[in-house]
């Protein structure tokens, strides 16, 4: 009996008439030569993290949840396999005194589908995960295992290291890595305006920096990761519970009252302002790199080039000032250096990642059609995972390196198996 599929906001939910989770890299072209033999579609699904419909299928959903860990480490590399969660691989390469230099602020995500939509961190002089990736094996449509990377095959390996799927199965990827590390995260209370004076001088003098603006205020929540010598503080009982009870609880109690009486946001957001307060902590790097989201919600969020931010705060500051909308949700900014993977949001140029949140089962429409509109206006290219509404002629207009995308993709999976509709309105196949 089928069963329905849901992400992981709720927002996205199909039925796929099959599900398969193949033991092995054999029993995975196995499926994928039947479901070519007759003429079927097939998705990939990772952790199901992502906020829009990449995933979804009639057909037949695989996941690679038995196709983890680590195959092999020459350091300072290591081969993967593409269904390894990424909280997972955090201590299996520790276990080899090796990290990855950075990561986004969860780690739920399976590695293939982080790296399918973007996935990023902060940090001005690095880049998103993709840029960790030295090589990876890609199953076709047609059943072959074909491996790509600056030297083999170079034009896939840039084509596949952000692929959203379309171009077939990721099996495993190889990661360039660093020694394990510990990061000091330093959390604190700051005014939007101070920030935005000082962002080079942060952007430059700390190795991952990023904000949490709260709407209708000028509060931020500033956070500055950099290496530690220090052994790890264990984490106060006082941290854990704010973590937990008052960052996750707290939230989740003035979003539920922002939802129930949408007019109380404004006065909700000067609560959550009046909370922020300061935090310091050190640890492994993959355990500061995450953190714990437990209250549900939909994100939008652009890639844009890093001179434009304070000219795009500055417009969000006076669209909120006008618009008065729902929203409860800080709009967190982070930073990321240009990437030469084709579909990157951060291709060809130093970025800012503004991204705003709303909480799931409030009206998401006039503040995200507001944000994304300001977003366009300044060259913004959307995160794949999460929430736009651009399709094909926009996003043409983004990437330069679209068109060959398109050929690529249409020369590997000609009857396009890894198609969906969502897929074929954002490639313009429909
Ligand atoms: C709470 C939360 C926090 C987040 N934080 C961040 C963040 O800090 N930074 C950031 O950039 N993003 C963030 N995201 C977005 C998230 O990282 C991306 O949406 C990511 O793609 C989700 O990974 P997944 O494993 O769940 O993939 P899925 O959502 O399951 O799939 C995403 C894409 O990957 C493809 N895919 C999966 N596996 C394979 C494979 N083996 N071969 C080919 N294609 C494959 C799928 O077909 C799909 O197109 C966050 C999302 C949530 C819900």
């Amino acid at each position: 009996m089928p069963r329905m599929w849901k992400n992981w906001s709720g927002g996205v939910s199909f039925t796929p008439a099959h599900r398969a989770a193949p033991a092995d890299e054999d029993a995975l072209r196995r499926l994928v030569l039947e479901t070519a033999g007759r003429g079927g579609k097939l998705r990939v699904v990772g952790a199901g993290h992502s906020f829009t419909p990449l995933v979804e299928t009639t057909d037949t959903l695989v996941s690679l949840d038995a196709l983890t860990g680590i195959v092999e480490v020459a350091a300072p590399e290591a081969l993967i396999k593409a269904g390894t969660r990424l909280q997972a691989l955090g201590p299996a390469l520790a276990a080899h005194h090796l990290a990855m230099e950075n990561m986004g602020d969860i780690d739920t995500q399976s590695l293939a589908g982080a790296l399918a939509t973007g996935t990023h961190g902060t940090g001005a002089q690095l880049g998103g995960l993709a840029t960790q990736v030295t090589g990876l094996t890609l199953l076709g449509a047609d059943g072959e295992f074909r491996t790509c990377s600056e030297t083999q095959d170079p034009q896939l390996f840039q084509a596949a290291k952000v692929s959203l799927g379309a171009l077939g199965v990721v099996t495993a990827v190889r990661l360039q890595l660093v020694p394990s590390f510990r990061l000091k995260a330093v959390k604190a209370r700051a005014h939007l305006d101070d920030i935005l004076a000082s962002l080079d001088g942060l952007l430059a003098g700390n190795r991952h920096f990023e904000f949490f603006w709260i709407p209708y205020t000028d509060v931020v929540q500033a956070k500055y990761l950099n290496l530690a010598q220090e052994p790890a503080t264990p984490r106060p009982l006082a941290h854990v519970l704010n973590d937990l009870v008052l960052e996750n609880g707290a939230l989740w109690a003035l979003s539920e009252a922002a939802r129930l009486v949408p007019g109380l946001s404004r006065a909700v957001c000067q609560v959550e302002a009046a909370a922020i307060g300061g935090q310091t902590q050190i640890d492994d790097s993959y355990k500061i790199f995450a953190t714990p989201r437990h209250v549900r919600f939909e994100e939008m969020e652009y890639a844009l080039p890093r001179a434009a931010l304070p000219a795009v705060i500055a417009d969000v500051r006076a669209a909120l000032t006008r618009g008065k909308y729902a929203v409860n949700f800080p709009i967190e900014v982070r930073f990321g250096a240009g990437d030469e993977a084709w579909l990157s949001p951060a291709h060809g140029r130093d970025t800012a990642y503004v991204a705003v949140h709303m909480y799931r089962g409030m009206d998401l429409v006039p503040y995200f059609s507001a944000m994304e509109a300001i977003f366009r206006a300044h060259g913004g290219r959307p995160h794949w995972g999460k929430r736009h509404t651009l399709g094909a002629e926009a996003l043409a207009g983004l990437y330069p390196r679209w068109a060959d995308f398109l050929a690529l993709r249409q020369q590997l999976d000609p009857a396009g198996m890894f198609l969906n509709g969502p897929l074929e309105r954002i490639f313009g196949l429909s």
